[in-house]
């Protein structure tokens, strides 16, 4: 009997940034947590806000076919409305609708309903490199191809030229993430720009139409850089978002798509992502936690600790010599390697117990990605070990 020879591919292929984390649990449980630096993962080291527990104590009192209940395919007016009335007071009138929101298990669910309800077979997405390596997992079961676009290399905001260059008659999609994982980088309102007009030059050349697709989970995580919204920015942007970041809640899996008003063919969409929801079985997100964003969804995330992480991190490293690209938001920070093979640099950090992510997992060379998503301790009691790793090349 044959199975589904795709998916078991996916099933085996390993992900580097989880085979390194495993790792760095297995070194940990030999000697001892305190003597391994793990910066692999991207889990928040911030916790939830205290309103998150006040909220979910709130719920709990419910009776239970309301806290356990089935909600609406797209999750509760209430909550809906809760997101899209913060969305108008930080983005102006335009910004959302209750009924132009998805609710959904994270942005993973909302990535995946996302290219669903757009690409049919054949059509391509661009992705801007280095990436969320997961983006190709779903822009590729969405039915479309996967086109790597590489960012600029010096300041690793998008290289709007290259990426004019990628789009085809068959491009659906551009995908954007800034903050960006893994850079830290925010895309600045003039690079956005200049990228919007790049796709309504192809959109009028090739007489397509092609979305911009917002995956914006660090939006909240910035060091004073602005994080325009993109859709006062570009017409036809759709916004993936999730709280696994800004309220520190990835294992709870919420997060939502919006379709702006502004969007040309806002009404389609709408339908389309309600169906690619429904298609993937995507439905009715956990329902305590759509309750949780009616009373949380404009708490601020723990920011500082992080800025502080980031401090000593970057003054720690340029201390020492290391090259990075500043980071102006989410908790990663990415450093130059000492050789222009990423791998064989990871393999020698790891022989100082130093464990970062090679760029290579992103889908480009020379660098390695730092997740600064630990305790401060850590990030202190790295520093010896990074500058023994910097005097193994001098
Ligand atoms: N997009 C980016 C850029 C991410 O870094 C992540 C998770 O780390 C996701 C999407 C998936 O987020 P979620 O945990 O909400 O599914």
């Amino acid at each position: 009997m044959s199975i589904n020879e795709k998916s078991r591919a996916y099933g085996a292929q390993k992900s580097s940034i989880r085979e390194i984390s495993a790792y760095a649990a297995a070194r940990k449980a030999e000697i001892g947590a305190e003597r391994v630096y793990d910066f692999s993962l991207g889990n928040p080291s911030v916790p939830a806000p205290d309103a998150v527990r006040a909220s979910i104590e709130r719920s709990l009192a419910l009776p239970a076919s309301q806290l356990h209940g089935y909600t609406p395919a797209a999750g509760l007016p209430a909550a809906r409305e809760a997101v899209a009335a913060s969305l108008r007071r930080r983005f102006g009138d335009a910004a959302a609708e209750a009924g132009d929101i998805y609710l959904t298990c994270g942005a993973a669910a909302s990535l995946s309903i996302t290219f669903n309800a757009i690409v049919n077979p054949g059509d391509e997405v661009v992705v801007i490199a280095p990436y969320f390596p997961e983006y190709r997992v779903w822009i590729e079961t969405s039915g479309a191809t996967c086109v790597e676009v590489l960012a600029d290399q010096r300041t690793f905001q998008i290289d709007v030229d290259a990426l004019a260059a990628a789009l085809t008659e068959r491009t659906k999609a551009v995908v954007v993430n800034s903050p960006n994982n893994p850079v830290g980088s925010v895309y600045s309102r003039s690079n956005l720009t200049a990228l919007a007009q790049a796709l309504h030059e192809a959109e009028r050349r090739f007489g397509t139409a092609i979305y911009l697709v917002s995956d914006e989970p660090y939006r909240e995580i910035a060091y004073g850089a602005e994080v325009p919204w993109v859709p006062s920015l570009y017409d036809r942007t759709i916004v993936c978002y999730s709280y696994s970041k800004s309220l520190s809640l990835p294992g709870e899996r919420i997060g939502w798509v919006l379709v702006p008003p502004t969007n040309p063919e806002h009404d389609e969409l709408v339908l389309a992502v309600a169906g690619s929801g429904r298609k993937l079985g995507f439905v009715c997100a956990p329902a305590l936690f759509q309750r949780v964003l009616m009373d949380c969804v404009d708490c601020p995330s723990d920011v500082e600790a992080y800025a502080r992480n980031r401090r000593a991190l970057t003054e720690g490293l340029a201390r020492i010599g290391y090259e990075f690209i500043e980071p102006e938001g989410a908790f990663y920070l990415w450093v130059k390697a000492l050789e222009p093979d990423a791998e064989a640099f990871f393999e020698r950090a790891k022989g100082f117990e130093l464990l970062p992510v090679p760029s290579t997992s992103f889908g480009c060379p020379g660098w390695v990605r730092v997740g600064y998503c630990v305790s401060y301790e850590t990030i202190v009691s790295s520093l010896p070990a990074w500058e023994q790793l910097a005097a193994t090349y001098r």
